[in-house]
């Protein structure tokens, strides 16, 4: 892929998603616009049902709109094909889970490294850049447990440095807050905001100028405080920007 830089890393315009059909339909986004420039923490509100997972899926590539245009890092995912939405999550996009979504057999090292095996990486490099990102998420200690052995916390920062891994521009998280406690959930929402901040790295050796974005769902009120921006959705519109 190319390496255009823009300053705005995701627009969307008028998206539009229903689910079932006609009488049943459910309409999860009714008409979203919005921009979230390089280098910023967004942070999207909004009750259970407003569509919040829907809108992180489409921006993602995971999903598709029935309307509207969605540009990530310049591109216009309506013009990527199967393999080109692979590449776009797999080198572009760092996603974090409400359920961490970590491989119970894999240990945090191991873990934080797939992606890097996805993309056929060097070992050493690989290797090397796993150490990294562990002891930026304050895990250096911990790299050979599995998550059965670690806390919500900690398996949720293995999820963060796994997002990493590949230098995304754009970084994903769907209340990555939802199962944690509320000091651990602070603590996360901090990282998350010292991982957008740029830190020098592993943003710095990003190749974009050091500059990760964030584009996060949450009720935390805490990550509310920390975001440079908060959108809400109500009902699958935007309704505070
Ligand atoms: P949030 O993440 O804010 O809770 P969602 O995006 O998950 O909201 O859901 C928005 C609306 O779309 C809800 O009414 C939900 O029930 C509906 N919805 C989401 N995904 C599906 C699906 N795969 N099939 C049918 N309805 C869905
Ligand atoms: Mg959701």
């Amino acid at each position: 892929m190319s390496q255009v830089v823009t300053e705005t890393m995701v627009r969307v315009e008028d998206v539009r998603k229903s689910y079932g059909r006609d009488g049943a339909a459910v309409h999860a986004l009714r008409g979203v616009s919005f921009d979230v420039p390089r280098g910023e923490l967004v942070a999207l509100k909004g009750r259970s049902g407003s569509g919040k997972t829907t809108l992180l899926n489409i921006v993602g590539g995971l999903d598709t709109p029935d309307a509207g245009r969605v540009e990530v890092d310049g591109r216009d995912l309506a013009t990527l094909d199967e393999d080109g939405l692979l590449a776009l999550r797999r080198d572009r996009v760092g996603f974090v889970f409400q359920s961490f979504g970590l491989l119970p057999i894999l240990t945090a090292a191991e873990n934080v490294g797939v992606p890097m095996r996805l993309r056929r990486a060097a070992p050493r490099a690989r290797e090397e850049r796993v150490e990294l990102l562990l002891s930026l998420v304050g895990l250096a200690d911990h790299a050979a447990q599995r998550p059965g052995e670690l806390s919500g916390g900690q398996q949720q920062r293995v999820a963060i440095a796994r997002a990493l891994a590949n230098e995304p521009a754009l970084l994903i998280a769907d209340e990555p807050t939802g199962q944690l406690d509320a000091e651990t959930g602070r603590s996360v929402m901090e990282l998350l905001r010292a991982v957008v901040r740029g830190w020098g790295s592993p943003a710095g050796r990003s190749g974009h100028g050091g500059r990760v974005t964030a584009l996060v769902a949450t009720h935390d009120t805490t990550l509310l405080g920390l975001a440079d921006r908060v959108l809400e959705l109500r009902d699958g519109r935007i309704v505070e920007d």
